[in-house]
């Protein structure tokens, strides 16, 4: 970090300012020029608060050099992370298949869909029990009961199982039964929920917010990592622009930054990304080409019935044909499907 002070600032003034920052472990480098003078922040400057060191009169600007997140940062950590679900893995040269329908509706439903996705190369099972829904009278998911035909479905299929928490009350639960827990866009910034997860050291799903920018998507991640669990998983699934053609506007360009920021593996969600069924086989072929580590797609039975997402779930036959795509892309950018 580097703070520009304003023209003539006397010293004692400058000295109050480095007693703040060097108080909390960090080296303070003044360069006094003929007009300006400049501090060299050296050391961990996330314990640096840029509005506390702004209130300072003397400050005239601030300019950040390194990221605030420190755990997630490639820099800190150049290898890719790879984390360990289950019985398979999310970031290395095999690809994450993650997919599902939206909701768990009945045990005939998940389970059919479960081997199904299977067959054709899924690796990992999706399906909501706890649904964040924007209508308190739209279907909310089969909760606790979910969960369950969730593990049957699994102990069918051998699938490891990924599925979203609403609440911090569901930690304990969703600890010992899922393989992966899902934080949705709307909790990416429910920062008690993430501090909560951070204790654990289950494999986090973490869906980038509605409206956030890759900076706070990652400073998230950093809150579950500074709680000491390093295992998380990032997930693009578009975000709010003006374009109300698709639900969102898928951010491929995300997944290129992502990679070059941070270590952590990034998969992209193509079916709420853009709400359409018939987008999803072709955006899945884009986010492999441009180096996601693998995608998480809505698969249904009879997607008309289905009880949420059903014009952006796809059926089992078209997502087999989707994984036949993956697999040639797949190819092509040295990885496996
Ligand atoms: C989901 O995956 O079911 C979901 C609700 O996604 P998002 O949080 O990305 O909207
Ligand atoms: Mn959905």
């Amino acid at each position: 970090m580097i703070i520009v002070l304003k023209q003539g600032t006397p010293q004692q003034e400058i000295d109050k300012l480095t007693n703040i920052i060097t108080g909390k472990g960090i080296n303070v480098n003044p360069m006094f020029g003929s007009d300006l003078t400049i501090l060299g922040l050296i050391g961990d400057t996330s314990q640096v608060d840029p509005a506390q060191i702004e209130s300072f009169r003397c400050v005239e600007r601030i300019m950040k050099v390194a990221e605030p997140f420190k755990k997630a940062n490639r820099m800190f950590h150049p290898g890719e992370s790879i984390i360990k679900v289950g019985n398979t893995e999310v970031g290395g040269k095999k690809l994450a298949i993650m997919a599902g329908p939206c909701s768990v509706e009945s045990k005939e439903q998940i389970t059919y869909v479960a081997q199904e996705v299977k067959k054709a190369g899924a690796t990992i099972l999706r399906g909501g029990a706890f649904k964040p829904r924007t209508s308190p009278y739209a279907f909310q998911g089969l909760k606790y009961d979910g969960l369950a035909l969730l593990e049957e479905a699994r102990a069918a299929t051998g699938l490891p199982i990924v599925t979203e928490i609403m609440s911090p009350y569901d930690i304990e639960i969703f600890d010992e039964k899922v393989d992966c827990i899902q934080v949705g866009a709307r909790n990416m910034q429910n920062f008690d929920l993430l501090r909560l997860l951070g204790q654990t050291r289950k494999p986090i799903l973490l869906k980038r917010g509605l409206s956030s920018t890759i900076e706070e998507w990652l400073m998230s991640a950093e809150y579950i990592m500074a709680g000491g669990n390093p295992n998380v998983i990032l997930c693009e699934r578009g975000i709010r622009t003006y374009e109300t053609y698709t639900r969102n506007t898928l951010d491929l360009s995300a997944v290129l930054a992502v990679k070059r920021l941070s270590h952590l593996p990034v998969i992209v969600d193509p079916s709420h990304a853009t709400g359409k069924f018939w987008m999803v086989e072709p955006l899945a072929r884009a986010a492999i080409a441009v180096g996601a580590d693998g995608v998480m797609i809505e698969v249904h039975n009879d997607p008309a019935n289905a009880l949420c997402d059903g014009a952006q779930s796809i059926k089992p036959d078209l997502f087999a044909e989707v994984m036949k795509d993956i697999r040639t892309i797949a190819a092509c950018v040295g990885r496996e499907a």
